[in-house]
């Protein structure tokens, strides 16, 4: 008798946008399929949990009829790409969201594999082996990531991705972007030699000429990546080992024409937009805190009920944040007030009840759904929060918006290393805590102390934060404060090359 394996399916979604039949459907999938749940994932894509070996296929064909599919959702090629998706905070919303696409299409593996093993379809080319124009007959040596942001927000944190685009526009229109490279946080506790690295800035490309300067860098990427230790394969590995510089100018030669200065942009934030907020088009927005982007019905609120009764209403879309949030989109005024009142009937939390922590406070999936986790993360950081908060109230700090990312490892899908206070995982029940991120994920944090159990962890915060609420200065952060006042030093923030 084979044993009960089972799945984890991700499914790319290019920047996040899910139609109400998309949810639908997959909400319908977990129930029939899956263990009941769905997660939106720091990539802004879905994952459906617990799907039984001999349902893998079907499940697949299911996805495919939703219009959409897993292709490079997973492996060593192009990763699911990120934008900002709340169009009330950004009329270039719609221009970055096209990007997202067109730079997905343009990275998507060409190999008809996935259809013949999935969607029983026919050999599509008689014969002939696949051609794969960009990813050659080796792909990457590693995954590689891209996000798009939009300033002031950088709710995406672009520099943790290899390509980071900062879209630069005016009216409704992108006209071009801030190119960042060779950004990853994922690290290897026992490798030495592995780090979380921010991108650099190398310039500035217009709207375009984007895609073209992108596949130079990841065919540079294919052929210069190291592909004998993947521990030390993402593009960050490469640009540090030829120099940043060295590795711009390769871009530049293979390009055939230099990049330009970058241009001025400030962000301010990289957590997500909540509650309701026009945009210029006249549509409603409505950004909605989900704990940890798990999507299920509990003792407090029927969440996964309510949401599937809201897209059964089919007037509004779903937006997926790369920070497990999710926005209901492009909503008319006169169908805004049917949605609120399923909101509160099946209790969707008013995100003002929440404090500022918890509101931007991150955790990968890790046990027991991950192989690679060493910790608790999405199971454990809600009781946690619950005795921070006693702590943040304790101080007066309630309503102050401190980043807090927990992962179960070091591998970052949490981006714990982008947190004012970040916690990975080293064993069951101990984490290392990091302390002094940039609250618009331009600054990593740094280790503080190592294998903190839970009574440890609460014991250095009642003394952080009682510090922070005596000492800081006047509107300053967290992150901030723990490095002006030497608690740890600070990492050097974003680099811009010339
Ligand atoms: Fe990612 Fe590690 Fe969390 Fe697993 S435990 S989801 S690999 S960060």
């Amino acid at each position: 008798l084979e044993s009960l394996y089972s799945f984890m399916i991700r499914v790319r979604i290019p920047g996040g946008l899910a139609t109400a039949d998309q949810w639908i459907a997959f909400d319908e999938l977990s129930k029939t399929h899956g263990n009941n749940t769905l997660k939106l994932t720091t990539r802004q894509a879905f994952q459906l949990h617990g799907i039984i070996k001999r349902r893998l296929k079907e499940t697949m064909q299911h996805i495919n009829e939703t219009l959409l599919d897993t292709i490079a959702a997973c492996g060593d090629v192009n990763r699911n790409v990120m934008c900002t998706t709340n169009e009330a905070i950004s009329p270039l919303v719609p221009s970055a969201y096209k990007m997202a696409k067109d730079i997905s299409a343009h990275l998507l593996p060409k190999t008809s594999a996935y259809h013949e093993i999935w969607l029983d379809k026919k050999i599509l080319v008689d014969g002939k082996q696949d051609e794969e124009p960009i990813y050659g007959k080796t792909y990457l040596p590693r995954k590689f990531k891209i996000a798009i942001s939009i300033p002031p927000y950088n709710d995406t944190d672009l520099f943790s991705n290899d390509i980071g685009l900062i879209a630069i526009g005016k009216g409704d229109q992108i006209e071009g972007f801030n190119i960042a490279i060779g950004g990853g946080l994922g690290m290897t506790f026992t490798e030495a030699g592995t780090y979380p690295r921010l991108g650099d800035i190398i310039g500035y490309v217009p709207y375009d000429k984007t895609i073209e300067v992108i596949e130079e860098i990841v065919k540079l990427q294919r052929d210069y990546g190291n592909r004998e230790n993947r521990r030390k394969a993402r593009l960050k590995y490469t640009v540090d080992r030829i120099g940043p510089s060295v590795f711009k100018d390769m871009i530049e030669e293979k390009l055939g024409y230099k990049l330009a200065k970058s241009k001025p942009y400030q962000f301010k934030t990289n957590g997500d937009l909540f509650g309701w907020k026009k945009a210029a088009s006249g549509k409603w927005f409505l950004g909605l805190y989900i704990e940890h982007g798990r999507i299920k019905d509990s003792d407090k609120q029927s969440l996964k009920t309510g949401l599937r009764k809201i897209a059964e209403l089919k007037k509004c879309d779903f937006r997926l944040t790369g920070n497990q949030g999710l926005v209901l989109g492009a909503i008319k005024d006169e169908d805004k007030k049917e949605i609120e009142a399923l909101l509160k009937e099946y209790k969707i939390w008013p995100v003002g009840q929440l404090s500022g922590a918890r509101k931007h406070a991150l955790a990968c999936v890790a046990l027991n759904t991950c192989s690679l986790a060493f910790a608790e993360a999405e199971r454990y950081l809600p009781s946690l929060m619950d005795k921070i908060e006693v702590i943040l109230a304790d101080n007066k700090l309630s309503n102050d918006e401190i980043l807090i990312r927990m992962t179960g490892c070091p591998n970052g899908c949490g981006r714990p290393f982008l947190g004012e206070i970040g916690f990975v995982g080293r064993s069951l029940g101990r984490y290392n805590m990091y302390l002094g991120a940039g609250f618009s994920g331009d600054r990593l944090n740094t280790l503080y102390k190592e294998t903190l159990s839970e009574e440890q962890i609460l014991d250095e915060l009642k003394v952080l934060l009682g510090k922070y609420a005596a000492e800081r200065e006047k509107n300053e952060r967290f992150g901030d404060f723990v490095g002006r006042v030497g608690i740890i030093q600070h990492q050097s923030k974003i680099k811009e090359l010339e």
